[in-house]
């Protein structure tokens, strides 16, 4: 499932689930669950270094992250009522489930990680282009106006790679070629530094998701006024957004970091001429 950012960052969202194997079934059982807040996922955490136990983190998770159920039952039909000391009535199989499902809702995904760290990273190139470089960014406006600029951009992303030998060949996600079995070549190319693999191969706004965009600038609002988002202190707030914003955050640092090494670097070259 996916969740909305704002959802996330509130520690009091509780969030419905079925089990996968329930979800056919007429009188299925309904699981709420939360998102752990900072200090809870450092518990679990401990718990697991101290221990090495994955059951106990798990176990751990369950006990912050389960907040309650509806129409969950033994075989006849009696009520289970909602309390932790229930908790072995749940088959195992479907805690494991929930357990990583409470993760899901706790931790950033690797593709949201990604996305944040790419957008402190074009933010900081767009910091430095003029009005009119700028405007030629604009992939909604821009690319999709300018004929073929779309395609030579590969703003969709479904283009990535063609053929240098076959005349007429459409670009497509494929790297080597099906009519004359070589490697193919890239559409399109953004280089951000000389480093090897610094490179997109797709517009840089194309990239850009709107999740990774406001959640970015939610964790940059906040930043700057010194107020989290939601009520309760620093350690009651989701592992999320602690974790979104030291994404952020660090992501920006070590660009600042760089830069200013680089200015260094050439200010030095500079004197020695
Ligand atoms: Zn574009
Ligand atoms: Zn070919």
């Amino acid at each position: 499932m996916e969740y909305s950012i704002m959802a996330r960052l509130n520690p009091d969202t509780i969030y419905p689930y079925i089990c996968e194997d329930d979800r056919d079934n007429d009188d299925y059982t309904t699981f709420y669950l939360k998102a752990l807040t900072l200090i809870e996922y450092r518990e679990c955490e401990e718990l697991y270094s101290d221990f090495h136990s994955i059951g106990g983190f798990g176990l751990r998770s369950l006990k912050y992250g389960l907040k309650g159920w509806d129409n969950f039952t033994y075989e006849n039909g009696e009520v289970i009522p909602f309390d932790f000391k229930n908790i072995s009535a749940i088959p195992y199989k479907n805690q494991l489930e929930l357990y990583g499902e409470i993760m899901k809702i706790s931790e950033p995904d690797e593709e949201l990680v990604n996305e944040l760290k790419f957008v402190a990273k074009w933010s900081s190139v767009m910091d430095k282009l003029d009005e009119n470089k700028l405007k030629q960014w604009d992939c909604v406006e821009y690319c999709s106006q300018k004929k073929g600029l779309q395609k030579s951009r590969n703003c969709e992303g479904n283009g990535t790679y063609i053929c240098k030998y076959c005349k007429d060949d459409v670009p497509d996600n494929n790297d080597v070629c099906e009519e004359c079995g070589k490697k193919k070549g890239l559409v399109f190319k953004y280089r951000f530094s000389d480093q090897a693999d610094d490179y997109i191969t797709r517009c840089p706004v194309g990239i850009l998701t709107s999740r990774s965009l406001k959640l970015t600038n939610i964790v940059n609002y906040i930043d700057n006024s010194k107020s989290l988002p939601f009520n309760k202190g620093a350690m009651e707030q989701t592992y999320f957004y602690y974790m979104a914003r030291s994404i952020v955050l660090s992501e920006q640092n070590s660009i600042l970091k760089k830069e200013m090494d680089q200015m260094k670097k050439d200010s030095e070259k500079g004197r020695r001429k």
